[in-house]
């Protein structure tokens, strides 16, 4: 079996070019062969002598998801569907902004954590995604996009916990943020947890990057239900772990995502109660409109539950943004963020603001 190069980070391409008795040098070219340039045909690498591309042709390959579904919405916002081997497709969206250009990565193929208000989490859990499927959706789009490193954010918020599979996810963040492969700012790279502690605190020691944690709830009571590994990790001891990454993140705040629920978590005592859990950690809420799915019990707030939430939040000193839904046409949301990142992005602005006052 060839080694598939995609799933080595380049301290494992550097050894792996050791076993063929290469240079370490070697294997930076070859990097950014792989992933600035998207080439995937060793005969293609131009400046590599004649015997290493056969050496390499006979020992490697560089092999991304398969893609199944391809689409777009007039918004811009486009949809892959991948296959990959003995698990059910994963999806990657794309999320185009203004001078930025935002990925949506899965991690997983189904989720353990069986979030109520998740379409992925009703799906069961298939298999953890390996380094090569999880980078490779990057290596795709970029292939795919058009015009110069079209991807310039990425956010783990597709299928699946990152956290719980962090063997696989950390050696892909480091290709994300390698110079020689996608060098990108570790702020512009977001892992979102439904907060497993462990996960939390071996990511700041391995790779710390921004980091959202879904919090969906201000109780316990209430958060036991919609998200149930917080029977595990409550929010108190999940309060200490922020603070504890907030020592390494590349941001002084934790992005809390919040879905808002019609009837269940959307009112104004719940406001109040997060303006509360705001005051105990550096961080700034993400409101989610409820994407619904087949089959859910659940309906979304209304536009104006929402604002009145948000305004609540805001009226305590909380740094608030809303989703804006995109994408709807191809249901790129799918149960998941991905409409999420448009304001990811434009929180930055909005942040630096916030600080600029305080
Ligand atoms: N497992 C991680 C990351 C993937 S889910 C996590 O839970 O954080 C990314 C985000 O989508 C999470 O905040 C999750 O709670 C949210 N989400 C899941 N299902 C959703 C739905 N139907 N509508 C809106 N947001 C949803
Ligand atoms: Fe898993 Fe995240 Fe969905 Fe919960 S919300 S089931 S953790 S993917």
């Amino acid at each position: 079996m060839k080694t598939n190069l995609l799933d080595l980070d380049a301290a494992a391409l550097a050894a792996f070019f050791a076993t063929l008795d290469e240079k370490p040098f070697r294997a930076r070219q070859v990097l950014r062969w792989v992933h600035q340039r998207g080439e995937a045909d060793f005969a293609r690498m131009s400046d590599l002598a004649k015997d290493l591309r056969a050496k390499l042709a006979g020992a490697a390959r560089v092999e991304a998801p398969r893609i199944v579904g391809d689409s777009s919405a007039a918004d811009g916002t486009r949809k892959w569907l991948l296959k990959v081997d003995g698990a059910n497709a994963v999806d990657a969206v794309f999320i185009p902004e203004t001078g930025r250009g935002t990925l949506c990565v899965s991690s997983q193929a189904g989720c353990v954590l069986d979030c109520a208000f998740c379409s992925t989490g009703k799906q069961g859990f298939n298999r953890n995604l390996g380094t090569a499927e999880i980078v490779g959706q990057l290596w795709l789009a970029n292939r795919l996009l058009e015009g110069p490193r079209p991807v310039t954010n990425v956010v783990l918020m597709g299928m699946g916990e990152p956290l719980l599979n962090l063997e696989n996810v950390v050696p892909a963040l480091r290709l994300m943020l390698d110079d020689n492969a996608y060098g990108l700012s570790r702020r512009r790279v977001t892992v979102s947890t439904s907060g497993v502690i462990p996960g939390m605190d071996r990511l700041r020691d391995a790779c710390p990057v921004a980091l959202a944690v879904s919090l969906h709830a201000p109780t316990d009571e209430l958060r036991d239900r919609l998200v149930p590994v917080n029977r595990k990790y409550p929010i108190r001891d999940l309060l200490q772990a922020c603070k504890r990454y907030l020592e390494k993140a590349p941001r002084d705040f934790i992005t809390f995502e919040y879905v808002m629920l019609a009837g269940v978590n959307d009112g104004d005592a719940e406001a109040r109660a997060l303006a509360r859990i705001a005051a105990q950690v550096s961080c700034k809420f993400n409101l989610i409109p409820f994407n619904p799915f087949p089959r859910t019990e659940f309906r979304r707030s209304a536009p104006e539950r929402i604002r009145r939430f948000a305004q609540i939040l805001q009226a305590k000193g909380v740094t608030v943004t809303t989703r804006k839904t995109r994408g709807d046409a191809i249901d790129a949301a799918c149960g998941q963020l991905a409409g999420e990142v448009a304001d990811r992005t434009r929180r930055g602005a909005k942040l630096r603001l916030t600080e600029a006052h305080a």
